[in-house]
């Protein structure tokens, strides 16, 4: 379902040039869970970033049921991006003056047919169904992190991409939400996860590596 083809992204910083990914050869399947986890730095959100369309690698190609990402016009790329994935980013950008129930309406707002109810119930799925009015200041960060779940299910993706989904959260809140990212695969998603944190392979299927901008090693799940 993605694939991605000696894929190499070259930063131009005001500290000269940063080779965040160098070479990298992944394939995804449809309905498989998979966790990309390397150290900070490592390019895990380049990586992520570029296969959900955000910034265009330096050199290789990267697809989606075969289609060429960075042949599309913006506006295709925006397409297909706001019908089948849902993006769990890091730090939640969400909105803080908005409630709960909003952020999560946020994406429906743009493109598709608001649904409160939905909206609702998603949150609710997610335990948060006390919490719908509440904003993001007022929100613990486990709820935080709730909240842009859900904002990434409501739609429901086809594929999650999420970034470091458990950063900052204690282990219990934690397995919580990588429970219901688990949810979300048994019922046929599929994912890619990038994180630091070991936590996050036991739900995966398959682990791969990253160091320095290459996959170095993978790992099913034993
Ligand atoms: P990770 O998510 O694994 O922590 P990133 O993908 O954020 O890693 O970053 C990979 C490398 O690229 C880091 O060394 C980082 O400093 C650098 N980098 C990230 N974004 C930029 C940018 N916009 N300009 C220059 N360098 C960047
Ligand atoms: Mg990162």
């Amino acid at each position: 379902m993605i694939s991605l083809d000696a894929v190499s992204k070259v930063y131009h910083g005001a500290d000269g040039e940063v080779r965040a990914l160098d070479g990298i050869d992944l394939r995804v399947a449809r309905g498989e869970f998979v966790v990309v986890r390397g150290p900070s730095g490592c390019g895990k959100s380049t990586l992520l970033l570029t296969i959900g369309g955000m910034i265009r690698p330096t050199a290789g190609t990267v697809a989606i049921d075969g289609r060429h990402l960075y042949s599309l016009s913006p506006a295709e790329r925006a397409r297909l991006r706001a019908e089948r994935i849902g993006f769990v980013f890091q730090l939640f950008h969400l909105i803080p003056y908005l409630s709960a129930l909003d952020n999560v309406l946020v994406p429906v707002l743009a493109g598709m047919k608001p649904d409160r109810d939905e909206a609702a119930a998603v949150l609710e799925r997610l335990q948060m169904g006390e919490r719908l009015r509440h904003r993001p200041p007022e929100l613990s960060t486990g709820e935080r992190q709730r909240v842009a779940l859900a904002r990434a299910l409501v739609k429901r993706p086809e594929i999650i991409f999420a970034d470091e989904p458990t950063g900052n959260l204690d282990p219990e809140n934690a397995a919580a939400v990588m429970g219901y990212l688990a949810d979300f695969h048994r019922e046929g998603g599929t994912i890619l996860v990038v994180s630091h944190d070991a936590l996050t392979e036991r739900f995966a299927d398959r682990t791969v590596h990253l160091d320095r901008g290459r996959i170095v090693a993978e790992s099913a799940r034993s």
